[in-house]
């Protein structure tokens, strides 16, 4: 009997509500992240807004800080809801290795000697923005990786414009919740200075009361032990805001920046700040390319063609070291990419409006054979609807 996709899901993510909210492995993490930010509004809400109310009697003015701190702390947690618990933009797993390996990398095939096995190529060129871009082939999801994907090997599965699997928030951080991600880490940092703020305006108060800044602690020692904590925890969230909005400037995704850094590419993807910022805030993140509530797909219930065991006994072990940490190589090298394009077409196809890229995007999800993955979803999404309807 056809089961619901998440219950056979092969990769190691958590699923609540019948599929409809899906986890990283390490979701219980997030009781510790939910305690760090709960935790700390609760001693504010009571020790320093509750006090604050009779500081400022003109209109009840003093009620305008609790309110801000109980919104903005919902706020920071629907936020944090959001990055955790939606899909971060997981690839479909291909039931069986392609068949159709056309356009591919020759000299990164591999040649095994003495028997006959399938030479899948590790590598395949597609183009991104007209440049030419490697992706490589994953042994686990059988699949060629969109640009930019990459297989985390905490949840097991390739994740589109992966960025980093975050411990904090128990999800992978991708194409899908990224927008999400940066929004709680900079809303994070915004209530760390809010929370800072008020307790030492509170100590202030106190210190005009009392005369002495000893006395003033010994009053309400909440308000030190809040400003130490937002200290602390305004240079680590503070500073994730800032790399991130350095990394949104120039279109980089932190494994991208970690794993290039020591080397001088051209970021095909970067196309001027302004316009990097927009991609990011403004653009549609598009649906799941998987419907977890659909029934199996009938054909990844086959066996397939060849095993993933053969696979890997097609790769060296280099190629399989590689496996984890090298995921995909963002166009070639600049010599070669001067073959290609000039700079003058270059700037040409950076300056291109969005629904241009859109479409090489696809043009890259044909190529990649990720569309017809999807259709073979979305039929089976058919075949669940008829089912409820039975
Ligand atoms: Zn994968
Ligand atoms: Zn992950």
């Amino acid at each position: 009997m056809a089961q619901q996709l998440y219950k056979v899901w092969k990769g190691k993510n958590k699923f609540f509500l019948n599929g409809r909210l899906i986890f990283g492995p390490d979701a219980s993490s997030l009781i510790v992240t939910l305690l760090l930010i709960i935790v700390p509004v609760v001693l504010f809400c009571s020790f320093v807004a509750r006090n604050l109310i009779h500081e400022f009697p003109a209109q009840n003015a003093g009620y305008a800080v609790f309110a801000v701190a109980v919104m903005f702390t919902i706020h920071v947690l629907l936020l944090l809801f959001l990055t955790s618990a939606c899909d971060p933009g997981i690839v479909p797993r291909s039931p069986h290795p392609p068949e159709d390996v056309s356009g591919y990398d020759s000299s990164a095939s591999i040649e095994v000697s003495g028997r006959q096995s399938l030479q899948l190529p590790r590598t395949k060129e597609v183009f991104v923005n007209g440049l030419p871009v490697r992706v490589k082939y994953c042994e686990t999801c059988m699949i060629y990786r969109p640009p930019r994907c990459s297989h985390c090997s905490v949840c097991d599965n390739c994740v589109e414009q992966f960025d980093h699997h975050c411990p904090w928030v128990g999800q992978c951080i991708g194409k899908r919740n990224y927008c999400c991600f940066f929004l709680f880490v900079s809303s994070s940092a915004l209530l760390c200075i809010f929370v800072f703020s008020m307790s030492a305006l509170y100590m202030k108060f106190l210190m005009d009361d009392f005369g002495t800044a000893w006395e003033a602690v010994k009053e309400s020692p909440a308000s030190i032990v809040l400003m130490a904590y937002c200290f602390v925890l305004f240079w680590f969230v503070g500073g994730l805001t800032g790399f991130h909005l350095y990394l949104i400037g120039t279109n980089q995704t932190t494994y991208e920046n970690f794993r290039y850094k020591a080397e001088t590419r051209i970021n095909v993807y970067d196309r001027g700040c302004a316009n990097n910022y927009v991609e990011v805030f403004c653009s549609r993140k598009g649906s799941s390319k998987i419907n977890f509530r659909s029934y199996e797909n009938e054909e990844a219930s086959k066996p397939p063609k060849v095993s993933s065991q053969e696979l890997a006994v097609n790769y060296s072990d280099e190629d399989r070291r590689a496996k984890v940490e090298d995921d995909l190589e963002m166009g070639n090298d600049l010599f070669k990419m001067s073959q290609w394009r000039d700079s003058e077409e270059v700037t040409d196809i950076r300056s291109r409006t969005n629904d241009r890229e859109a479409q090489q995007f696809s043009e890259v999800d044909s190529a990649l054979g990720i569309n017809s993955q999807v259709s073979s979803y979305k039929s089976d999404r058919n075949h669940s609807r008829k089912n409820e309807r039975r």
